[in-house]
């Protein structure tokens, strides 16, 4: 009897004759389809995108770990040793590696959490701009120095690690078999930033540039470079599925004017207010009750929003503090021009 195939699935000519076509061809086909299916999942099977929130204390911060069939990339790491040490363990159990580590940006709360990871799951290479590379290390000096990094005494890293290698803009790497492309948007929210994509997923990981559910931060006066930061989100990511933001949940590209609006506003109240010379103090700045006016007004505007756990008026106020300063330093660089 002639076989027509090898094992135990073969099929004799008698059974193929007295078989209806269709059987016939789903017996031929359908392994042969399961085969090519499953080689197809083994190459392409795309990465998980995992998020760990912190305490809420810790301003609700985000860190991402993508996990491929080869290894964990991790993007941010978390502030407190206590998140730090939940989050390695959560990565220690899927068994894989982390190959690569990427800084958003070089603000406490995504970096301070590298040396417990590290000591948990091993070194791995931490990347960011040149910019976030420059800046983490003072602005750690900076941040322990405060007041209320007492809140947290015991609980923050002493022996911090710093994001020491660097990706610039445009650059594509292969890390755990994923392909990146980092795009550098400079200073903002912070003194620089990294955004990541994953074109396989469609996806990108924007660190704080916009704020997801929260108000962005502009306290550190860059607010003409975050409008600039806003803006390029905007048109570089139209298509974009998801944006991956350090402070709440995953997002779509809207996200990106609605923040671009939120801070417009802010500075337009500022800019109205700078207009009236009985407004300004005597170094310059708004006077502290028209601050306070301004602010009030804002957070009866944005009243929905998360402001990280702080009373709504007080993480305003820092905001339109830092409009302030960024209208200010316009006005005296006009001056000092003309
Ligand atoms: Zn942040």
């Amino acid at each position: 009897m002639q076989k027509l195939g090898n094992g135990e699935d073969a099929m004799t000519l008698s059974t193929i004759i007295i078989m209806p076509i269709w059987r016939v061809l789903a017996r031929l086909v359908v392994p042969a389809f399961l085969f090519s299916t499953a080689t197809y999942a083994e190459n392409t099977e795309p990465p998980t995108v995992h998020r760990f929130v912190a305490s809420q204390e810790a301003w609700d911060t985000n860190a991402y770990w993508i996990e491929s069939a080869t290894g964990i990339i991790l993007i941010d790491s978390q502030m407190l040793n206590s998140d730090a040490s939940k989050l390695a363990s959560l990565i220690k159990a899927t068994g894989k590696p982390v190959e690569a580590a990427f800084i958003t940006h070089p603000h406490f709360d995504h970096f301070a959490g590298l040396d417990t990871l590290q000591q948990s799951l091993g070194q791995f290479p931490v990347y960011s701009t040149q910019q976030g590379v420059e800046a983490a290390p003072p602005f750690y000096k900076q941040f322990m120095a405060f007041e209320f990094a007492k809140n947290f005494e015991g609980n923050l890293t002493t022996h911090p690690v710093f994001p020491t290698k660097t990706v610039s803009d445009g650059e594509t790497m292969t890390v755990a078999g994923v392909e990146l492309t980092f795009h550098d948007y400079g200073p903002g929210e912070a003194e620089g930033h990294l955004l990541i994509e994953v074109p396989q997923l469609s996806a990108v990981f924007i660190g704080d540039v916009a704020m997801v559910g929260h108000p962005n931060w502009i306290g550190e006066a860059r607010l003409f470079e975050s409008k600039n930061q806003l803006q390029r989100l905007r048109d570089d990511f139209q298509a974009t599925k998801t944006l991956y933001s350090g402070h709440g949940d995953p997002a779509t590209p809207a996200i990106a004017s609605y923040q671009l609006n939120l801070i417009t506003d802010i500075e337009d109240a500022v800019r109205n207010a700078r207009k009236d010379t009985e407004n300004l103090g005597e170094n310059g700045g708004l006077k502290r009750d028209v601050i306070l006016e301004i602010t009030k007004k804002l957070c009866a505007k944005y009243d929905y929003l998360n402001y990280f756990n702080y009373p709504p008026e007080t993480f305003m106020s820092w905001n339109v503090y830092g409009a302030d300063v960024a209208l200010f330093r316009q006005a005296r660089s006009e001056q000092t021009a003309s």
